[in-house]
């Protein structure tokens, strides 16, 4: 008795009643199986046209399981009908706690997902004693749920982005809100191609890309194509991010060919397991690395040169008048080129090249926060390293959107966890 005015509380159902609550035993363990009944009077929903019928025939009793109590198991037990719909013909009937054929409540998938934001699905798996693709279903149940609900409202603000998966056989384009107190995950999708990025604008709508201030992205030509021509209102800005991503990527050039050099020249590699320090920002370095740091650049090596670039050219980023960082662009891409560091001068050449939308930073600024794409890359690497076991882009994709999508839930379940 009490367990059925504790259910009261937590989940009425318009048209259907709690019945007799009994201890079972389901799948080999003790379960807690509560009846529900259609309330008399009461005719089955079609689902599809969500319209009441007439009852067709009743199927045998099923059973759907819901959040655990104490340490039982515990499900409902229903025997669904079949709904006569003069439209659609003989359905079975829909019902308020699941849907389809899904044997898990929709308050437990609630439950799950929830605590799959919190653990690896495995984890949640493992301690709530169901199955990974349990698991699996909840989250994605929650996912499309919080897709096809969410509000576009307010988006002026994008960041395109692109990281590597599956030890970086593919990759995904990913497109964040990056307003400032409304950071999210918007889309996510397969491939980093021109055509993937219209993808999102053709969902977007134009309606919504029309609202755009600011599109942050990579100085990749296929994207600024796409985004001209779909956002051609909005300021593309190139952000820092990016742009000194390929810093060091030329870094990491420059360092590797130096140590094949070494190594041939059978000379001391002084570079062995510098690969993250030539990377590192100089404040960002412990003591013992600052030192090791000091030692090398007392050396004539090309890395240190590329490193110094690179640091001077981090001053670029506090100008504040935008002809003074102009100007210093200029002079840095000069000075560049006259060296003879080859990656280090295709960096200069991009730069020159993409000089305007460089900038177009100096116009944002003040406006839009240069870390915001960052910090969400830093978020999705660190859901990619928690979600070990996704086979597949789909999966993973279902993950990003599940952390980082700020998706809204289902109203009436929020007492749950
Ligand atoms: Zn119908």
């Amino acid at each position: 008795m009490l367990i059925k005015t504790l259910l009261n509380k937590v989940e009425r159902f318009k048209s259907f009643v709690y019945g007799s609550v009994c201890v079972m035993l389901v799948g080999g363990t003790e379960a807690l199986v509560i009846d529900i009944e259609p309330r008399r009077n009461s005719r089955p929903i079609c689902p599809e046209c969500s319209k009441p019928g007439t009852i067709y025939d009743r199927q045998p009793v099923r059973l759907f399981e819901y959040l655990p109590i104490w340490t039982f198991k515990a499900f409902f037990r229903y025997a669904p009908r079949r709904v006569k719909c003069p439209e659609h013909g003989v359905k079975v009937e829909a019902l308020p706690w699941a849907y389809g054929k899904e044997r898990t409540t929709i308050a437990y998938q609630v439950y799950l997902a929830r605590w799959a934001k919190r653990l690896s699905w495995q984890e949640t798996a493992r301690v709530l004693e169901t199955s990974w693709d349990t698991v699996f279903r909840a989250v994605k149940f929650v996912v499309d749920y919080g897709l096809a609900h969410r509000s576009l409202e307010g988006v002026t603000e994008i960041g395109v982005d692109e990281v590597a998966v599956f030890k970086g056989h593919k990759y995904l384009t990913l497109v964040y809100q990056v307003n400032a107190g409304a950071r999210r995950l918007l889309w996510s999708g397969p491939e980093r191609k021109a055509k993937t990025l219209l993808q999102f604008f053709k969902e977007f709508g134009p309606e919504n890309s029309a609202k755009l201030k600011f599109v942050c992205s990579d100085m990749w030509a296929g994207y600024l194509k796409v985004i001209a021509k779909k956002a051609p209102q909005a300021l593309n800005v190139l952000d820092r991010f990016h742009i000194m991503r390929k810093f060091n990527e030329a870094i990491d050039e420059i360092r590797r060919s130096e140590v094949k050099q070494l190594k041939a020249d059978d000379q001391q590699n002084v570079l062995e397991r510098k690969r993250w320090l030539l990377l590192k920002r100089p404040e960002n370095l412990s003591e013992k690395q600052t030192a090791s740091m000091g030692d090398l650049l007392k050396l004539n090596l090309a890395s240190i040169k590329g490193y110094l670039l690179r640091e001077d050219f981090q001053r670029f980023w506090d100008y504040r008048r935008f002809n003074f960082a102009e100007k210093f662009l200029e002079n840095w891409v000069t000075r560049t080129l006259q060296t003879d560091l080859e990656p280090m001068k295709k960096v200069a050449r991009m730069l020159r090249k993409h000089k305007p939308l460089i900038l177009n930073w100096f116009k944002a600024k003040g406006q839009m926060s240069s870390g915001a794409v960052e910090g969400m890359n830093l978020k999705v690497k660190l859901t990619m390293r928690k979600a070990y076991g996704f086979r597949t882009l789909k999966c993973l994709q279902i993950a990003l959107y599940h952390e980082l999508g700020k998706l809204p839930e289902p109203e009436y379940l929020h007492r749950f966890c």
